[in-house]
């Protein structure tokens, strides 16, 4: 069931989004060669707490793996997503994506960001551009009387044109009294499909693209998803809510 947020509880959800844009905001200025992705995670986990709100990713558990550790998701290079802040130190070159929930007065904020470290290829450089634009294309989807389908389509249609891989396995969802509502929306899909797009509604809509292969793998770890021909991968998510017909970025930086 798709829930239909008020006003308050919007104002809520906007809350822990801006705590979590600001902190993806701070952490990217850390972010540079011969840093740890785990002085970034104590870094972020700080300035959360500071602001009376709690890392929503840390102690997160899922079936068949450790509760997660981190506060953030720092994944790098062929890592997708849900990478576990380690002693692994940040290399020229290398894009980095960090992903950041956050939780205050009971309501989440969700919102993700790839990085370049160093000086990047301009492969990587594309890839970049290419998913966050992606992100911005399923954001103009997101008005009143579109399907869910329509931003899948959108991302889908502008990722295709790269002939990049469109990770299947992990996709947006709705946000707000919990890290995952309903509903999953998918970077790949079907125009004019799936549930009416209402006001009221807060979501998370997060493309996942590879410069390979669409096909992921999950390490051992159980958490870190890999692309399976370890080519890099790129994440760029932004939390909405439908307001007056339109889509209100709510983690926007
Ligand atoms: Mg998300
Ligand atoms: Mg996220």
């Amino acid at each position: 069931m798709i829930l239909i947020k008020t006003k308050n509880e919007i104002d809520y959800i906007r809350e822990s989004c801006q705590i979590v844009a600001d902190t993806l905001k701070l952490v990217s200025t850390y972010a540079k060669v011969g840093v740890t992705t785990l002085e970034l995670d104590k870094i972020a986990e700080d300035f959360i707490r500071s602001n009376n709100s709690i890392p929503a990713f840390k102690g997160y558990s899922q079936a068949g793996s450790i509760d997660f550790p981190g506060t953030l998701c720092t994944s790098v290079e062929s890592e997708v997503v849900h990478g576990i802040p380690s002693n692994r130190v940040l290399v020229d070159g290398e894009v980095l994506s960090i992903d950041v929930g956050v939780i205050k007065n009971k309501y989440y904020g969700d919102s993700a960001v790839s990085i370049a470290i160093g000086e990047i290829s301009d492969e990587k450089k594309q890839l970049m551009k290419v998913t966050e634009e992606a992100l911005y294309k399923g954001i103009e989807a997101s008005v009143e009387g579109n399907r869910f389908g329509d931003i899948s389509y959108a991302i889908e249609e502008h990722v295709n044109q790269y002939g990049y891989g469109i990770v299947r396995e992990l996709c947006g969802h709705g946000v707000g009294r919990y890290l995952h509502e309903d509903p999953q929306i998918p970077n790949f899909g079907k125009s004019n499909s799936g549930p009416k797009i209402k006001n009221g509604m807060t979501f998370a809509i997060e493309p996942m693209i590879n410069l390979g292969t669409h096909a992921v793998r999950v390490e051992k770890d159980g958490w870190t998803v890999k692309t399976a021909d370890n080519s890099t991968s790129a994440h760029f998510e932004h939390t909405v809510a439908i307001i007056n017909g339109k889509p209100e970025i709510l983690t926007s930086r």
